[in-house]
Parts: structure tokens; C-alpha cells; sequence
């Protein structure tokens, strides 16, 4: 006879950021849960990304009591936006951070390890919901099971939720070109919309640098070779001096939610939560599993760990549908070359035009009707008589 399953009160599947968070999370609300952390990978592990933390990812941390994440690494002032020679630099609001996923996610794990989860090295292939708890793969049974596993979740797949709108990027690490120094870089497609690469520094020498583009039904998925051309297309040298290149997916949100209920809750790209303007997920993934993990803790000590997935709808609803909505608008509007332009030409002439746009691509900003102002001033201008609009370093 096959052994029982091992039961533990929440099992979360994914020890990405979301999957992390979701573990500290629930054991800060109570530290006695017994939780489970199932990853198909050993950490440290790569993880395809641009590697940029938002500070907002800070200050979620530090809510749940993880501090100290980038303690030795370099913040990054400035953030370049460009098209086609039209391009404005400026001071960010706060500093951002470029962070290897090998480190930031170890560093993750290692605080859910340190707030009392158990990490283990599985991967989930089949969940079955019974009415009194969640089993996976006949081997693991939980009251609450958080579905972290990323963009292609086993998780999502076995609740026959659709995937929405999906990108595709290509990242790879070179060294940081002296023009390029310091700074965050984001280059957007003069071929296609919405598309664009990047460079972001790392503070080391060596920058992330990489590309990618919004998948359409009408055309072929580019092939790793035509996402490298573009790169270097539009950030010179950046593609021939780069190694270590890996692609994935980038569930992009959308504001349309079918919301879940029951005892398997969503975080993170599980969850479809890529910002469609930036391809930005770390803050939503780190935002929605320490909501995710909030949720499973109170329904567990409420006794009713069925209506798990509703107090976390309930939450992402209040904390993110109006920014998502935003970006949805936002996201439909940047397909436009013109509205491109009009936002690097608003964001040059105002910096509360800038930082309401970064606040919208990083964290749960909204179009800010300074933006709207900004926008509509710069379509109806004649274009300056030069192109380049960078503020003085
Ligand atoms: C090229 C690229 C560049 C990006 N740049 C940025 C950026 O600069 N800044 C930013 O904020 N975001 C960026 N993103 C998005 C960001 O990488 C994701 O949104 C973020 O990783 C989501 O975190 P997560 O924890 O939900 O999923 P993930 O980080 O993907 O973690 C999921 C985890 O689940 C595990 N797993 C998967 N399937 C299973 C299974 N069946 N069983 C057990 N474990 C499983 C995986 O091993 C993994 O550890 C980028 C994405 C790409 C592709």
C-alpha cells in the first residue's frame, strides 16, 4: 500500500519570489503553520529576468520583516527611456537595483527557511482537491495550497485557468558599455510596438541586457536569433559581447479577473501578473504571495480553510484592480510609436510626468491625470527642433 501523504497546513509550489513570499507571509501571521516549500529546482538557480528590483519589492519585504536583500549591491539612480534617437534620462524618484535572481531568490528562500518553512525539492505534475484538503501528486496533502510555479504553473494548469496575454524576452549578461553606465536603459522598438530592449547595470562591470516583445497570434514567435538582431539593433554591441542567454515567457495582466475561491490560491506569473507596459512581475509576484500566504493564515485559524481563495480575491481586488486597470489602458496606448513619443517628450519637459509613469511601470501607479496633461501637451506640440531631450547629469 502507497504511504499516506505528508501533511502539512499550506504547501506553497514555486520558491520564486511569490512562493517565498507566500511562506513568510503566512508564518508571520502565525508562526506555528506547518509550510511547505516545494520547488522543482536546487537554489541558488537562475531565473530568466532583467534582474531590476523595484524599491517598492523592498518595502514589501521589510513589512513582513526581510530586510537586508541588497545590503551589498550597487542602487541605480537613473533610468534612460529612448526611441529612435528621441531620448530622456532623469533622476528616479528612488533608486532601483539590479539583482542576479541566483541571489535575490537564494536570498528569499533563505528568509522563508529562517521564518520556519520547510524547503523541498519536488515538482508538482498533479493536484487533486478533495473537500477536505488539497493533495499533490498522492505524495503531499495541505489545507491551503498557494500556486507560485511561474509562468507555465502546473498549478494554473490543473484549475483549467487559461493563460492571457503572453511576451517573450531573452536575457543575457555583458559587459556594461560605457555609455550605458549607471543607469537603467530602455530602448523601444522603432521595427515593432510593444517591444524593447535593455540594459541594466549591475554595479559590477557587467550589465543585464536583453529584449523582448509582446507575442501576437498573427505572427511567428521570433526565434532566439531575430531576438538577439533586435537587441543589437537597437543597444549596439550589447548582443555580440553577452553570454548566458536564457528565454521565457512573461504572463502579461490584464484588467479582466475571474477570481478564485477554495482552497488553491494564485500568486505571482502563476497568477498572470506581468506589468504589460514594463514586463516588470517581481513587486506584483512578492506583493500577491505574501497576500496569498496572509489569506491561508487568517482562513486556517478562522477554521475555514475553503474560503482561503476568497479573502485573497477579496485582497487582490482592493490592492491592485485599479492599478491594473491603468496599465491595461496604458499598455492598449503604448502600442501607438506616437504615444511613445509623446510620453518620452511629456517626461523630458516634466519629472512628475517621469515619475508617474515609472510608478505606473514598477509598482501599483496609475495614469495620473499629470500624465494625461503631460501626454496631451506633448501630442499637440510641434516636435523640437532637436531630438534629444536628456535632463543634465
Ligand atoms: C527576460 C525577462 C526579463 C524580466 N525582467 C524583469 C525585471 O527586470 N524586473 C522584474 O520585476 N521582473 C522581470 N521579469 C518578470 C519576473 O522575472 C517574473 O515576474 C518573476 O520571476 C515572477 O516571480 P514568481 O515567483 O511568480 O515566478 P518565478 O520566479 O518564475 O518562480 C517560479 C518557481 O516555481 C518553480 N516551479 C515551476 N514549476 C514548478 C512545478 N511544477 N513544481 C515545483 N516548482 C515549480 C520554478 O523552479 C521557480 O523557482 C522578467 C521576465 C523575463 C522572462
Amino acid at each position: 500500500m502507497a504511504p499516506a501523504p505528508t501533511h502539512w497546513d499550506l504547501a506553497v509550489v514555486g520558491a520564486g519570489p511569490a512562493g517565498a513570499a507566500a511562506a513568510v507571509g503566512a508564518l508571520r501571521a502565525d508562526a506555528r503553520l506547518r509550510v511547505a516549500l516545494l520547488d522543482r529546482a536546487d537554489f541558488p538557480r537562475d531565473k530568466a529576468c532583467g534582474d531590476g528590483v523595484a524599491p517598492h519589492v523592498l518595502d514589501l519585504l521589510a513589512e513582513v520583516g526581510v530586510s537586508g536583500l541588497v545590503d551589498d549591491r550597487v542602487p541605480v539612480e537613473r533610468l534612460r527611456l529612448g526611441r529612435g534617437g528621441l531620448t530622456v534620462e532623469r533622476r528616479m524618484d528612488r533608486p532601483a537595483w539590479v539583482v542576479p535572481r541566483r541571489v535575490l531568490d537564494a536570498r528569499l528562500v533563505d528568509a522563508a527557511i529562517a521564518a520556519g518553512a520547510r524547503l523541498l525539492r519536488h515538482r508538482v505534475r498533479e493536484l487533486r482537491q478533495h473537500t477536505d484538503a488539497v493533495v499533490l501528486d498522492d505524495e503531499i496533502s495541505a489545507a491551503v495550497v498557494v500556486g507560485a510555479d511561474g509562468a507555465h504553473s502546473a498549478v494554473r494548469r490543473a484549475l483549467g485557468r487559461p493563460r492571457g496575454p503572453v511576451g517573450l524576452a531573452l536575457r543575457g549578461y555583458a559587459p556594461v558599455a560605457p555609455g550605458r553606465r549607471g543607469a537603467q536603459v530602455i530602448e523601444f522598438d522603432t521595427c515593432h510596438l510593444p517591444a524593447y530592449a535593455w540594459s541594466f547595470d549591475r554595479g559590477d562591470g557587467h550589465a543585464n541586457v536583453g529584449y523582448g516583445e509582446l507575442l501576437r497570434a498573427d505572427r511567428r514567435a521570433p526565434t532566439r536569433g531575430q531576438l538577439l538582431e533586435r537587441l543589437d539593433a537597437l543597444l549596439p554591441g550589447a548582443a555580440g559581447n553577452g553570454r548566458d542567454w536564457v528565454g521565457h515567457h512573461l504572463p502579461f495582466s490584464t484588467a479582466r479577473r475571474r477570481p478564485l475561491t477554495g482552497r488553491v490560491l494564485l500568486a505571482g506569473d502563476a497568477a498572470g501578473l506581468v506589468n504589460p507596459l514594463t514586463g516588470e512581475g517581481i513587486y506584483y509576484a512578492v506583493a500577491t504571495g505574501i497576500a496569498a500566504g496572509r489569506a491561508a493564515a487568517a482562513a486556517l485559524s478562522a477554521g475555514r480553510p475553503q474560503r482561503a481563495g476568497e479573502r485573497h480575491a477579496r485582497t487582490i481586488r482592493r490592492i491592485l484592480l485599479p492599478h491594473l486597470r491603468h496599465t491595461a489602458v496604458a499598455a492598449r496606448l503604448a502600442r501607438s510609436a506616437r504615444i511613445i513619443e509623446a510620453g518620452l517628450r511629456a517626461s523630458a519637459a516634466d519629472q512628475r510626468v517621469f515619475d508617474d509613469l515609472v510608478e505606473l511601470g514598477l509598482a501599483r501607479g496609475r495614469l495620473t491625470p499629470t500624465v494625461a496633461l503631460g501626454l496631451g501637451r506633448a501630442l499637440v506640440a510641434p516636435a523640437p527642433p532637436t531630438d534629444l531631450t536628456r535632463e543634465p547629469a
